[in-house]
C-alpha cells in the first residue's frame, strides 16, 4: 500500500487513528454528559472500544442532537477555553453553535495552509477571499492559511462582481477563493464586461479554491474555462470545521482527507450499517482531534464514496469522491444552506395564517441561483400587493435576514401551488 504524505503505511494510519479515538472517547466520557450517558445506557467504557469493529457500536450523532443541546451542552471544555463561536443551524432551522478552542483554531488552519500547499500555493501567490465572513466564517481560516504560509492576502469579502474583477486585475490575484455561485457570478460579469468576447481583459489568475457548496462538473468546466484557472474544491462540515477537513489536489481525483484529525466511515443512510468499501452511502466523521466541540459518529447527510487506493499524485491515504446528493432536503441557494422545514417555520412565525408554500429553485450550471417562495393562506384570502404590500416587504425583509440571501416572495391561492418534487415543497426550475 502507498504510504501518505508523511511515509505512513494504511496500517499505521488506522493505529494512529485507533490511539487518538480512545482519547476522544476518554475525554468526551469525562466532559460530556450526552455522550457519558449514551455509553453508560450500553454498558461501555472508553476502554472497551478497542477496535474499529467496536466503534460501531456507539450510536451516530445527529444534526438534531446538536439542536437539543445547544447552546453549550456538547462542550468538552470551558467556556474560558473557548476562543471562538460559529452559529449554524440544525435541518429544521434550530440555532447550533459550535466552539474552537485556541488548539482548535490553529489546527484548523495548519489544515487550510496543507490544502493551499498541495495545490503549490506558495508566498509568490496573491490570494483573494471573496466570502461573506457572517455566513461563513470559514473565510477567516483561508486569510489566516494563506499567511500562514507567506502568500499575499487580498480579503475582498463580498464586494461587487465588478470590483472584485477590479482587484483581481489591478492586485494580479492568482489564486481567488470564493463560493461556486460567486464565482459564476464573476464570470458572468466578466463576460458582459468584454462584451460576451473572452480574451480581452487581462487576468494573472491561476487558481479558484471553491466551496463550501459542492462544485458540479459542468460548473466546473464553465469556469475554467471562462476563467482559464485550474478548479478545486475542499470540503468542510458546518457543525466542525470548513474548510479544511478535506480538499482536492491538482491530480483532480478526489478529495484528501485529513485523516489523522478526522475519521471518516461511509454508513448505508438508511440502515446506517458501513456499506462495502468504494460504495457510495452517507458520510459520518468523527472528530479525532477536536477539543471544544467533540463530535462522535456525526452522520454529516452527505452522499460520497472513501477511496482508499493511491491517488496519481503519489500521496496514499483516503480519498472522498464528490458530493453525490444529501440524504436529507437541504438546499443551496447562492453557497448558503437552507432547509424548507426552517423556512416553513419562519414563514408560520410570520403569518399563522399561511397553510401552505412552495419553494421554487431557479437553477443555472446546476446551482441554486435564485428562490421564489409562493405562499397560500388558510382562508383562502389572495391579497393584493396594494392593499398589504408592506405586509410582504417586511416578510421579505425577515426572511433576507434570517436566510442570509433574499427570495421573491408571492401570496397565491392553494389551487395554484405547484405540485413538489422529490424534495418536500421544493421545485427546481432550470433555464
Ligand atoms: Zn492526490
Amino acid at each position: 500500500m502507498a504510504p501518505n504524505r508523511d511515509g505512513e503505511s494504511r496500517d499505521q494510519v488506522r493505529l494512529g487513528q485507533l490511539e487518538q479515538l480512545q482519547m476522544l472517547l476518554n475525554r468526551a466520557y469525562l466532559n460530556v454528559d450526552f455522550y457519558r450517558r449514551r455509553m453508560d445506557r450500553l454498558g461501555l467504557q472508553p476502554e472497551d472500544i478497542a477496535t474499529f469493529e467496536d466503534f460501531r457500536r456507539f450510536p451516530f450523532t445527529t444534526s438534531g442532537d446538536l439542536a437539543a443541546h445547544y447552546p453549550y451542552g456538547l462542550f468538552a471544555v470551558p467556556l474560558k477555553s473557548v476562543v471562538r463561536l460559529k452559529i449554524t443551524h440544525s435541518r429544521d432551522g434550530s440555532p447550533v453553535v459550535v466552539g474552537f478552542t485556541r488548539r482548535d483554531i490553529q489546527l484548523w488552519q495548519n489544515l487550510m495552509a496543507r490544502l493551499y500547499t498541495q495545490l503549490g500555493v506558495t508566498d509568490r501567490d496573491i490570494v483573494q477571499v471573496a466570502y461573506n465572513y457572517s455566513l461563513f466564517p470559514g473565510a477567516f481560516t483561508f486569510n489566516h492559511a494563506a499567511e500562514q504560509i507567506g502568500a499575499t492576502l487580498a480579503p475582498s469579502a463580498m464586494t461587487s462582481a465588478t470590483l472584485q474583477l477590479k482587484i483581481m486585475q489591478d492586485f494580479r490575484s492568482t489564486v481567488l477563493a470564493t463560493t461556486p455561485s460567486f464565482a459564476v457570478h464573476i464570470l458572468s460579469t466578466l463576460k458582459a464586461a468584454r462584451n460576451g468576447r473572452i480574451g480581452q481583459v487581462k487576468s494573472d489568475l491561476r487558481l479558484l479554491l471553491l466551496g463550501p457548496e459542492p462544485v458540479p462538473d459542468e460548473t466546473r468546466k464553465l469556469l475554467h474555462d471562462g476563467l482559464q484557472a485550474e478548479v478545486h474544491g475542499l470540503y468542510g462540515v458546518s457543525e466542525m470545521i470548513e474548510p479544511g477537513i478535506a480538499g482536492e489536489c491538482r491530480a483532480g481525483s478526489g478529495y484528501h482527507l485529513a485523516e489523522e484529525h478526522f475519521l471518516a466511515e461511509i454508513v448505508h443512510p438508511v440502515s446506517g450499517q458501513p456499506v462495502p468499501a468504494g460504495q457510495e452511502g452517507e458520510l459520518v466523521i468523527t472528530t479525532l482531534a477536536a477539543e471544544a466541540y467533540p463530535l462522535i459518529r456525526y452522520r454529516t447527510g452527505d452522499v460520497t464514496v472513501l477511496r482508499e487506493t493511491p491517488c496519481a499524485c503519489g500521496r496514499g491515504g483516503a480519498r472522498l469522491g464528490e458530493i453525490l446528493r444529501r440524504t436529507d432536503d437541504r438546499l443551496s441557494i447562492r453557497g448558503i444552506p437552507c432547509y424548507p422545514a426552517q423556512i416553513g417555520n419562519i414563514l408560520r412565525g410570520l403569518d399563522p395564517s399561511i397553510s401552505d408554500f412552495r419553494l421554487l429553485v431557479h437553477r443555472r450550471f446546476g446551482l441554486g441561483d435564485h428562490l421564489d417562495i409562493l405562499v397560500a393562506r388558510a382562508d383562502g384570502r389572495r391579497l393584493a400587493a396594494d392593499s398589504r404590500g408592506a405586509d410582504l416587504d417586511q416578510m421579505r425583509s425577515t426572511l433576507r435576514r434570517v436566510l442570509g440571501f433574499g427570495a421573491r416572495l408571492q401570496i397565491v391561492a392553494a389551487a395554484d401551488l405547484p405540485a413538489p418534487g422529490l424534495i418536500e415543497k421544493t421545485v427546481f426550475l432550470d433555464p
